[in-house]
């Protein structure tokens, strides 16, 4: 769940589910909270309990054995006798607050897993179009010893198409996250239409760059949700038409309440899924798309699907792609190659296209 916040923060759903997450787990905590002190209550009262008896019955036998009534001998075994039995209801009595501890704990699972949408939050995502620029940026992640970014200098025009190739370890994804505003650079700068990534902060990038990345997030809502999510300014039509655009007319065909089909993350092939978040970044009015290594999972009728889909765009928005395929680079304006935290500019998609 916590490796997803940060992509929960590009479609400014952040918010949203702060406060989902909050209220429930403060009431988690109230309700953890008052089961320990149940807990602690039940178990001394408990304890009190069994001593008490034990010297209950020790006095009662001792007084019977006083009196004749019973042997030395009875008493040993009368006490034993209690004894094994307290020792044994005890136990049983102690699995109760574990039992309960347990049911609280699925209780907290279960309340953050089964969360309602409350429908309170508007998404909103204005998204402009303009250019990305690195210039002399070094980043080295907190705790490492090596830089991750060793002086990148980029510009990215809007409208272009960017392939970004390169090792892996080489930078890539870092430099995606710091375009994002994830991390600031240590050195340098980076703009987005001009704004400084540090001065604008993730929440306000992500409504001017759509992230899909390898791992895309599909909600247990109608396919139309997961287009729009929630996000009230989007119509229905926009919906329609940027599923249209990612190629995914046959699935709403196939569907037989189309859009309004509820979906789930083992509804749909890995293909579909990706399309479905691209079509989340299109129905937006973006012109920023940014993908990593979104392919890398698929299989050949899945790419061909994103790949379709890419090819469409292209011209409409400025788009950055960051991938090991190579059939990708052929629908690249240009090709720059990461290598050890530098970006290099690469004459690849000449040799590919020509
Ligand atoms: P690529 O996407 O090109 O495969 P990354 O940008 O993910 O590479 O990683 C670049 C370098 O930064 C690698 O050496 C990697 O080990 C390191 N790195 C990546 N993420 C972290 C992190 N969260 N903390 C520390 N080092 C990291
Ligand atoms: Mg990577």
């Amino acid at each position: 769940m916590i490796e997803m916040i940060p992509l929960f923060r590009l479609f400014s759903v952040m918010d949203h589910y702060r406060r989902y997450f909050s209220s429930n787990i403060d009431q988690n905590i109230n309700a953890n909270r008052a089961l320990n002190h149940s807990t602690i209550q039940f178990g001394s009262a408990i304890s009190t309990i069994s001593e008490m008896s034990r010297y209950t019955v020790l006095v009662a036998t001792i007084v019977l054995c006083a009196l004749k009534k019973i042997s030395l001998g009875d008493v040993v075994l009368y006490q034993s006798l209690f004894s094994f039995s307290l020792d044994g209801l005890g136990r049983i009595m102690n699995i109760l607050p574990n039992l309960e501890m347990g049911l609280e704990a699925m209780n907290s699972i279960y309340s953050v897993l089964g969360l309602e949408d409350t429908g309170e939050t508007k998404i909103t995502s204005h998204l402009t179009d303009g250019e990305l620029k690195f210039e002399g940026v070094h980043f080295t992640y907190p705790g490492s010893e090596s830089k991750a970014l060793s002086g990148v200098d980029c510009r990215i025009r809007s409208g272009e198409h960017v392939v970004i190739i390169g090792k892996n370890g080489s930078g890539k994804s870092t430099l995606a996250r710091l375009l994002l505003g994830f991390f600031a650079p240590d050195r340098g700068r980076i703009t987005i239409n001009g704004v400084l990534s540090t001065d604008a902060g993730s929440e306000a990038i992500a409504t001017k760059i759509a992230y899909v990345s390898q791992r895309s997030i599909i909600f247990r809502d109608s396919l139309l949700e997961n287009i729009r999510l929630r996000d009230e300014q989007i119509s229905r039509e926009q919906a329609l038409k940027a599923a249209e655009q990612c190629n995914l007319a046959r699935l709403i065909s196939r569907l037989s309440l189309g859009l309004d089909e509820p979906i789930s993350p083992l509804s749909l092939s890995g293909g579909e899924t990706q399309c479905v978040a691209i079509a989340r970044a299109l129905a937006r009015p973006l012109k920023t798309l940014l993908l990593d290594e979104i392919t890398s999972n698929l299989d050949l009728i899945s790419k061909k699907m994103v790949f379709n889909t890419l090819r469409n765009l292209h011209g409409s928005c400025t788009i950055v792609t960051i991938t090991h395929d190579m059939e990708l680079l052929t629908l690249a304006d240009r090709v720059l190659v990461m290598d050890e935290g530098k970006l290099h500019e690469s004459n690849l998609n000449s040799v590919v296209s020509g």
